[in-house]
Formats: structure tokens, C-alpha cells, sequence
């Protein structure tokens, strides 16, 4: 197979704007979809925080409009997930259902994923009153009671975002104590619509019948007992893993395993290889954002390419 100029992991918003990009710069870009096709927003439903939607727009609706937006300008694109890269000598090389595949240069936007709390009904109820993210949907939940799962930094910042909008907040942490900062903690301790369930677990979440979230089963790990909290919009905040595992030892990482790139920039520890969107933004994880980084490394990819050839 001929050594394609840019070959795009991933198709989430991040993905595709690289893909747009690039297609429009005639390089013919390569991409695999991964077998999660258009990403986490696949998962949610309306989507109002994103530019040039007035009436906000359907999360898998806006994917399949990228989608369509990369081919028109003409995006191949493989339906599989990369099972390996090698990052050590270029053009790269990448494998994928057996096949091998070379590129100048990579870029990888391959997300993160927000970890969850196993419960069966929780995928069903995600986008119906379940979230991994309270800038996207805290505003649903206006003066209505919200809950928010987990102890650590960005749980207090989810619940100190959301008790501006909600009625009332109710953190549930497993332990007896929270993991977050001092001062985080400090802060969510003094905030009047705050409550704190701690030693408890969120044990059944309710209504898939009803396709919303209307109550939360809440068991406290002392005492075994359950209580049911009738609450609207149910947070999980308990960290995101950065879908990376392909990429060790072929690039440098943070601690946390997100890419590590030159700050302002796609550029990642190899030249030639860019990495945008969530799995190198542990910070603001929004599609916009993500789009933006998707351009800036099309653009980056594009520059790389060119002083290649003087
Ligand atoms: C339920 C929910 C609701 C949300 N709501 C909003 C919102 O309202 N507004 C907002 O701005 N943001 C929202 N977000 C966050 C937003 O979805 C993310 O910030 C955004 O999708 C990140 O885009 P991305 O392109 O970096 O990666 P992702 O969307 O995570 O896409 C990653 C892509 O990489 C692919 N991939 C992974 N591994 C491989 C591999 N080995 N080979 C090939 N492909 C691979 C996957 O298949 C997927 O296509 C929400 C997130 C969730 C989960």
C-alpha cells in the first residue's frame, strides 16, 4: 500500500476537523473511525453548548454531519480500531485487522473515556439524566435536585459548577473522606446546596422504564442501608482514562497518560506524529475544543509536510 501523507486515528470531533482539514489542504487524508465511530458524542443526546446550532443538536446527529463534511472533500476512511504503531522510524507504520498501513505523519485523536460505575442501567440512562461532564449538562438541570459521584478534585469541581444551576447537590464518595485538594474540599464544604453522602455507593439508578433518571439508590457501605433520593441529573466524576495504551513506549506521556504535547501546539515527543483533542486536553474535554485542536494539527501536519520537501 502507497505511504499515505496523513493518516487520522480516530473520529470524534477532534478527528474529523483534522480530516477536513487536511482533505481541503489535497492531502488526502487516511482515517480510522476506530470501532466507536463519531466518538463520545455518540452517547448523549442534546448537544447546546456547540457554535452554529441555535436549537442545540442531537450529539450522533452532529457526528454523522462531520462524517459527511470529511468525505465530501475526500477522507478514506477504515471502520476499525489501530491495533499497533511504530512511532521509531518514518514514514510510520501502522497495523490494523492485520493489514499494514505507512504514513508521514500521524495524527491521533483517539479521546478518553470516562470511567463509570458498572451499573446496568447506567449506559442505557446516559444522555437521559446520566453525564460524565456538567459544562455540557448542568444547564438541563436547572433548580432541579443533582447528584455527583466521586471524592477527588474534579468532582468538587463538578459539584461546585452544578450547585449554581441545580437545587441542591448531593456528592456520594465511598470513603469516609474525600480525596480532593484542601481547598477544593474547603469550598464545596461551605457551599450551603452542597451535601455531602459519604461511605456510601450509588447501588441502582432509576427510571429506564420512564428512559430518564428520576431516583438513585444510595447504600451506605456502614450500615448497609439504602435510601432512595429522588434526584434529576446524576454526575459520574470519578476520572477519565486517556485511550492511550496504544501508544506507550512509542510517545511520551504525562503521569496521567494523556499525550504530552509542546504546549500551543499538536506537536507531540516524535515529529511527524500531532495529537489532538481529548486524549491530549485533560482539562476542558469539549468537543469545540477538541475541534479546534483537530485544525491546529491538520495545520501543523500540513507545515510539517511542506518543510519536508525543501
Ligand atoms: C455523554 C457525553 C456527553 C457529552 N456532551 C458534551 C456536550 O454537550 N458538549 C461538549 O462540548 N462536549 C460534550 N462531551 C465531551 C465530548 O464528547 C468530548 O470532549 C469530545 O467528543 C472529544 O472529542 P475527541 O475527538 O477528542 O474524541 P472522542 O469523541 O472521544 O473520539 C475518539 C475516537 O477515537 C476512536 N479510537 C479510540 N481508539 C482507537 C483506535 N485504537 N483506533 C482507531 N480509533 C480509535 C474512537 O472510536 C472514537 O471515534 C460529552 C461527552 C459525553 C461522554
Amino acid at each position: 500500500m502507497p505511504t499515505r501523507k496523513v493518516v487520522i486515528i480516530g473520529s470524534g470531533p477532534a478527528g474529523y476537523t483534522a480530516a477536513i482539514y487536511a482533505a481541503r489542504a489535497n492531502l488526502a487524508p487516511l482515517m480510522f473511525t476506530g470501532l466507536q465511530s463519531g466518538g463520545q458524542l455518540m452517547l448523549t443526546t442534546l448537544v447546546e453548548n456547540y457554535p452554529g446550532f441555535v436549537d442545540g443538536i442531537d450529539g450522533p446527529v452532529l457526528m454523522e454531519t462531520m462524517r459527511k463534511q470529511a468525505e465530501r472533500f475526500g477522507t478514506d476512511m477504515i471502520a476499525e480500531d489501530v491495533a499497533s504503531v511504530d512511532f521509531s522510524t518514518r514514514p510510520f507504520t501502522l497495523q490494523a485487522e492485520g493489514a499494514t498501513y505507512q504514513a508521514d505523519t500521524v495524527i491521533i485523536a483517539t479521546g478518553a473515556s470516562a470511567k463509570m460505575l458498572g451499573l446496568a442501567e447506567e449506559r442505557e440512562l446516559m444522555g437521559r439524566g446520566v453525564s460524565t461532564c456538567a459544562t455540557c449538562d448542568g444547564f438541563f438541570f436547572k433548580d432541579q435536585n443533582i447528584m455527583v459521584v466521586g471524592g477527588g478534585d474534579s468532582a468538587m469541581e463538578e459539584a461546585l459548577y452544578l450547585s449554581r444551576l441545580g437545587r441542591k447537590v448531593d456528592v456520594v464518595h465511598r470513603r469516609d473522606s474525600l480525596r480532593a485538594s484542601k481547598i477544593m474540599q474547603e469550598r464545596a464544604a461551605k457551599n450551603p446546596r452542597i451535601n455531602f453522602l459519604l461511605d456510601s455507593v450509588v447501588d441502582a439508578i432509576g427510571d429506564t422504564k420512564a428512559g430518564k433518571v428520576t431516583s438513585v439508590d444510595v447504600r451506605n457501605l456502614k450500615t448497609g442501608q439504602v435510601t432512595t433520593h429522588l434526584v434529576d441529573g446524576l454526575f459520574i466524576a470519578i476520572g477519565h482514562v486517556p485511550n492511550t495504551a496504544l501508544f506507550r513506549g512509542q510517545l511520551e506521556l504525562l503521569p496521567n497518560d494523556y499525550i504530552k504535547v509542546v504546549p500551543g501546539t499538536t506537536q507531540t515527543s516524535v515529529p511527524g506524529v500531532f495529537a489532538a483533542g481529548d486524549v491530549a486536553d485533560h482539562t476542558f474535554r469539549q468537543a469545540a475544543t477538541a475541534a479546534g485542536t483537530g485544525c491546529m494539527a491538520a495545520l501543523e501536519a500540513e507545515r510539517f509536510l511542506e518543510a519536508l520537501q525543501r
